[in-house]
């Protein structure tokens, strides 16, 4: 066999079920490709397809096939496995991706593999196509003390690319896929690697939005790479995903502005301590306050994340989220309904007690539901308040977050650029509110739109 790979990293398709072409808020995942060219051995042709830009080549002539995804329309990936499969070729499944799609994904590759491989996974696996001894699943760890390949990324118009500082995160959040992935580790990366990472970033996008699942594991850490970013004068403008803990380190948050960050976005979850209790979120809800005027405070804009439907919430939860996003003045604020993610401590607790209501893999692939698991719906049943009662609240709370009044207000910023920015991200969260209740609408409707051709 032809020693030719061929990486292909998914796009998502818009309710009309044409794919997204270009940049967009959901190419900052596209980092699958960059990450696996190193590993590749040199003895292998390479060629990649980022969806967004090009169109998926069904004629590539390479007999093994790695994809990748963002996870918002899983669907679609397995659309693009099955027709590689129906052309016989080897095709594996992994990089950033949560655990649904994963299983998903089980049911049409012929391979899926976990973490980040280096060169001598990167190796075996291709190998093992090869030879025909290819194994269902491949634990890789977390490898990532190299350079990505970010050059795949020449030509192309892209506001910001993701970077990576870290893997893993030290915090085990029962309802979170990286405690399933990490239990509570975390790898750090050789701050030179990330560096390097940020000056290729440069050349094709101007901001970089770091991926790592908690940037502020390591405090030392954290700290020596702002000043690494401050003393090489790289003048980026970035952000990061924390835990609001770090709103109780106003020294450290004034270096990270100097080095450039200008957004976190913080999982706050929930406003009921109990909630947080509950599914073993070490946050406390007494600081969230303080801390988020602290991140303000240093010039910072806030975003937060927050998920209705845990087991104390009722009507009145989405109230209080409406009042403290305005009083903390969140620049974002981003609402789920939770989705229980299989695989995770909650998910099963949620099964033991018979409470999960989500469809299987196959049902998701039948129906083609086209984002994964539409995030206005309860897909379990909720203890404090019936599910179309939460339901509803979560779509008037979309409402109010994303009535044009309070878009403007959210979108002051510092400065203009940064203003224009603060416009666009809430924009797009207004936007998404039209999609949920295009979803919405399709689901009363009980539509059922595409059916797949089974796999010879
Ligand atoms: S802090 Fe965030 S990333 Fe870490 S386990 Fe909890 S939810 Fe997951």
């Amino acid at each position: 066999m032809k020693k030719k790979v061929y990486l292909v990293q998914c796009s998502y398709r818009k309710m009309d079920r044409s794919v997204v072409k270009g940049s967009s808020m959901i190419i900052n995942c596209t980092l699958n490709v960059p990450m696996l060219i190193p590993t590749i051995p040199a003895d292998w042709e390479i060629d990649f397809c980022l969806e967004n830009f090009t169109e998926i080549d069904y004629g590539n002539d390479a007999p093994v096939i790695f994809i990748s995804t963002t996870s918002s329309d899983m669907v679609h990936a397995y659309h693009v496995a099955h027709r590689f499969k129906a052309l016989g070729k080897k095709v594996f499944f992994g990089g950033f991706s949560d655990t649904m799609s994963l299983s998903v994904m089980k049911l049409i590759c012929d391979s899926i593999y976990w973490g980040n491989p280096d060169a001598a996974w990167m190796g075996k696996m291709l190998d093992d196509a090869l030879n025909g001894s290819i194994k269902p699943e491949y634990q890789c760890g977390i490898n990532i003390d190299f350079a990505f390949d970010y050059s795949v990324f020449e030509g192309e118009k892209i506001d910001h690319l993701i970077v990576v500082s870290s893997v893993g995160c030290r915090h085990r959040c029962d309802y979170c896929q990286h405690t399933v992935q990490y239990d509570g580790t975390y790898r750090l990366r050789d701050i030179d690697y990330v560096l390097e990472d940020m000056r290729s970033v440069k050349k094709f996008a101007g901001i970089a939005a770091f991926r790592d699942s908690n940037f502020y594991n390591d405090r030392e850490y954290t700290r020596a790479l702002c000043e690494r970013i401050i003393d090489e004068q790289l003048d980026m403008k970035w952000g990061a995903q924390c835990p609001i803990t770090i709103g109780k380190n106003p020294e450290l948050l004034k270096l990270m502005y100097r080095a450039g960050c200008r957004a976190l976005f913080i999982g706050y979850e929930s406003l009921n301590q109990e909630n947080l209790k509950s599914v073993n979120k070490p946050s406390l809800v007494k600081h969230y306050k303080a801390y988020t005027r602290n991140i303000r405070d240093a010039g910072i804009y806030v975003v937060g994340y927050f998920v209705f439907g845990w087991d104390y919430d009722t009507g009145e939860s989405f109230s209080r989220v409406y009042d403290f996003a305005r009083e903390t003045r969140l620049s974002l604020p981003i609402i789920n309904m939770y989705t229980p993610v299989p695989g995770t401590r909650f998910y099963n607790r949620l099964v033991e007690e018979g409470r999960v209501d989500l469809p299987a893999p196959e049902d998701f692939v039948q129906e083609d539901l086209i984002f994964s698991i539409p995030c206005n719906s309860c897909h379990y049943v909720p203890l404090s308040a019936p599910s179309d009662e939460l339901e509803r609240e979560f779509m008037r709370l979309y409402r109010k977050f994303t009535a044009p009044g309070q878009i403007l207000k959210r979108s002051i910023g510092n400065n203009i650029p940064e203003s224009i920015a603060l416009l666009k991200m809430n924009l797009n969260l207004r936007f998404e509110r039209r999609k949920l209740n295009r979803s919405l609408r399709l689901k009363n409707n009980g539509a059922k739109i595409h059916r797949p051709e089974p796999v010879a």
